[in-house]
C-alpha cells in the first residue's frame, strides 16, 4: 500500500483521540538535531471541535485485535486497515516538520497482535525518530494497556508525554463495551508511569545527565456520552486520577456514534459537544480555581448545560456575593464568574497601591458582563438586575459551546499531502 494511502487511513483513524495537547516540555534545540519544545516551539492550533492539530496525529496501525464497541477501528468494523512501518512514522514526522506543517508527533495505535508487540513497534519508530532522524521535537505517545513495565519505561525515555486512555468512567461500562480491556490493565500502567517518573526525578537529583522520563507527564482520555455514566461520576474519577497519578490532563471526548451496540446511542445522535465543553469548564475549576469536585456536582448527577459550572455554583451560593473587589481575598475573587486566575491576581496586585475604580476592572481582564452581577467596587453595584432577581439566571445562560463540526486537520486529507509522499 502507498504511504499516501496509509496516511489517509491512519490520520482518519486517529481523529477520535482528543488527548493530544502539547504543552509542558521545555527542551532547547540542540546542534545537529531537529526541533525543540521551548516556548513557541510547539504551537497550539485547535480544530473546530477543540482538537489540537499542531501535531502529526496518527495511529501506527488500525489493524486492532480488540473489539471495543465504541471504536471505529474495532476488529469487527468494516474500515480500511493499514499499518505504518516504524521507519515510515519517523520519516513522515521529520518531513512534515521540515515543511512546517507540524510541531511534533502524536502517536497512538490499535493493538496489533498483542500490547507488547505493538509497543515494540512504537519504540522502534521513536528510536529511529530520535536517533537516525535526530528529531528533538515534541512527542506524545499512547501506552497500550496491558504492556509490560520494561516497555513502558523504554517508551517514556523516548517521549515527552505518555498517556493511557481510561476510556470509560466505570468498570461496568468498560466490561460491557470493551471486554478485552480490563480496568487493572489501564490503571496499573498509570501507576507504573507515576512510579517511574518519581524514580527518574530522584535519579536526576543525583545525576544531572540522567535521561528524562516523560518530562511532560501523563494524561488520559475519557469518552463522554457512549454510556449512561453521569457527569458526577466522570468528574469524581478525574479528580482522583489527578490526585493519585499526578495527571497533567484528563481529556474528554464527546462520543461520535460509530459503533453498533444495544447500549450505545443510535447513529443519528449528535456528539454531546456542549456536555464535553461543560466538563472541561468543570475540570478547569478543579485545577485552577481550587474548587472541590463535590462543590461542582452538589446540585445533581449532571452539570447544568445552560450555565457554565462556575456561574451555576455562584447562583446556588448567592450569600457569598456581592464581593467587594477592593477587599476580597484571592480565593473569594476566584469564585466570581467573570474573574479568572490572571485577573484575580492582577486585582490583588493593583489594589496594593490604590483603591480600584470600576473603570479599572476591564483593563485588568475582568469579564464585566458576568462579574457585574456578583461584585461591588467601592461599594457600588453595577449589575443590570439585583443579585437576588429571578431574572439573574437568564442573564447568565450561555449555550454557545464548540461548533458541532468534526474537522480533520488539513494535513490528514489526501488533497493536502505534500509532494514528497507522492514522489
Ligand atoms: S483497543 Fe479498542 S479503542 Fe483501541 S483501537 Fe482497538 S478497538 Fe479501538
Amino acid at each position: 500500500m502507498e504511504l499516501m494511502e496509509k496516511l489517509a487511513i491512519l490520520g482518519e483513524a486517529a481523529r477520535y483521540d482528543a488527548s493530544c495537547a502539547s504543552s509542558g516540555s521545555t527542551r532547547q534545540g540542540k546542534k545537529g538535531s531537529l526541533g525543540s519544545t521551548v516556548a513557541c516551539g510547539v504551537c497550539h492550533s485547535w480544530s473546530a471541535d477543540g482538537r489540537c492539530v499542531s501535531l502529526l496525529k496518527i495511529l501506527l496501525s488500525n489493524a486492532c485485535i480488540y473489539n471495543c464497541a465504541y471504536c471505529a477501528n474495532r476488529c469487527g468494523s468494516n474500515v480500511p486497515r493499514a499499518t505504518f512501518t516504524p521507519d515510515e512514522v519517523a520519516k513522515l514526522t521529520t518531513e512534515f516538520y521540515r515543511r512546517n506543517y507540524i510541531e511534533g508527533l502524536f502517536l497512538s495505535s490499535g493493538v496489533v497482535k498483542s500490547p507488547d508487540y505493538t509497543m515494540e513497534l512504537m519504540i522502534e519508530a521513536l528510536t529511529l525518530l530520535r536517533g537516525s532522524y535526530g528529531f528533538n521535537g515534541y512527542v506524545h505517545v499512547k501506552v497500550i494497556p496491558g504492556a509490560s513495565q520494561e516497555l513502558i519505561q523504554k517508551l517514556g525515555l523516548l517521549a515527552d508525554r505518555v498517556s493511557v486512555n481510561i476510556e470509560l468512567p466505570t468498570s461496568q461500562s468498560l466490561m460491557l463495551l470493551a471486554p478485552d480491556k480490563k480496568r487493572d490493565a489501564i490503571l496499573t500502567p498509570m501507576g507504573e508511569i507515576q512510579k517511574l517518573k518519581e524514580a527518574n526525578q530522584e535519579e536526576r537529583r543525583l545525576f544531572k545527565s540522567a535521561p528524562l522520563f516523560a518530562p511532560s507527564g501523563q494524561s488520559t482520555q475519557m469518552i463522554v456520552g457512549a454510556t449512561p455514566d453521569s457527569d458526577a461520576q466522570i468528574l469524581r474519577l478525574s479528580s482522583s486520577l489527578y490526585e493519585k497519578y499526578q495527571m497533567k490532563r484528563v481529556y474528554f471526548s464527546a462520543y461520535v456514534p460509530v459503533g453498533r451496540h444495544p447500549t450505545l446511542p443510535p447513529p443519528d445522535v449528535q456528539a454531546p459537544l456542549l456536555r464535553e465543553h461543560r466538563l472541561y469548564q468543570a475540570d478547569w475549576l478543579m485545577r485552577f480555581y481550587k474548587f472541590k469536585v463535590e462543590e461542582i456536582v452538589e446540585q445533581g448527577e449532571n452539570l447544568d448545560e445552560d450555565l457554565d459550572p462556575k456561574a451555576s455554583w455562584a447562583l446556588r451560593h448567592l450569600s457569598f456575593f456581592p464581593v467587594e473587589v477592593n477587599q476580597a481575598d484571592l480565593a473569594l475573587l476566584l469564585r466570581v464568574p467573570g474573574i479568572g486566575p490572571i485577573s484575580a491576581k492582577r486585582i490583588v496586585a493593583a489594589r496594593r497601591t490604590r483603591q480600584l475604580e470600576h473603570s479599572d476592572l476591564k483593563r485588568l481582564g475582568v469579564v464585566l458582563k458576568r462579574a457585574n452581577f456578583f461584585i461591588t467596587c467601592k461599594g457600588r453595584y453595577a449589575g443590570a438586575v439585583p443579585l437576588g432577581s429571578p431574572f439573574l439566571r437568564a442573564h447568565l445562560v450561555d449555550r454557545t459551546g464548540p461548533s458541532p463540526q468534526y474537522t480533520l486537520p488539513d494535513f490528514a486529507t489526501p488533497a493536502a499531502l505534500p509532494a514528497f509522499i507522492e514522489g
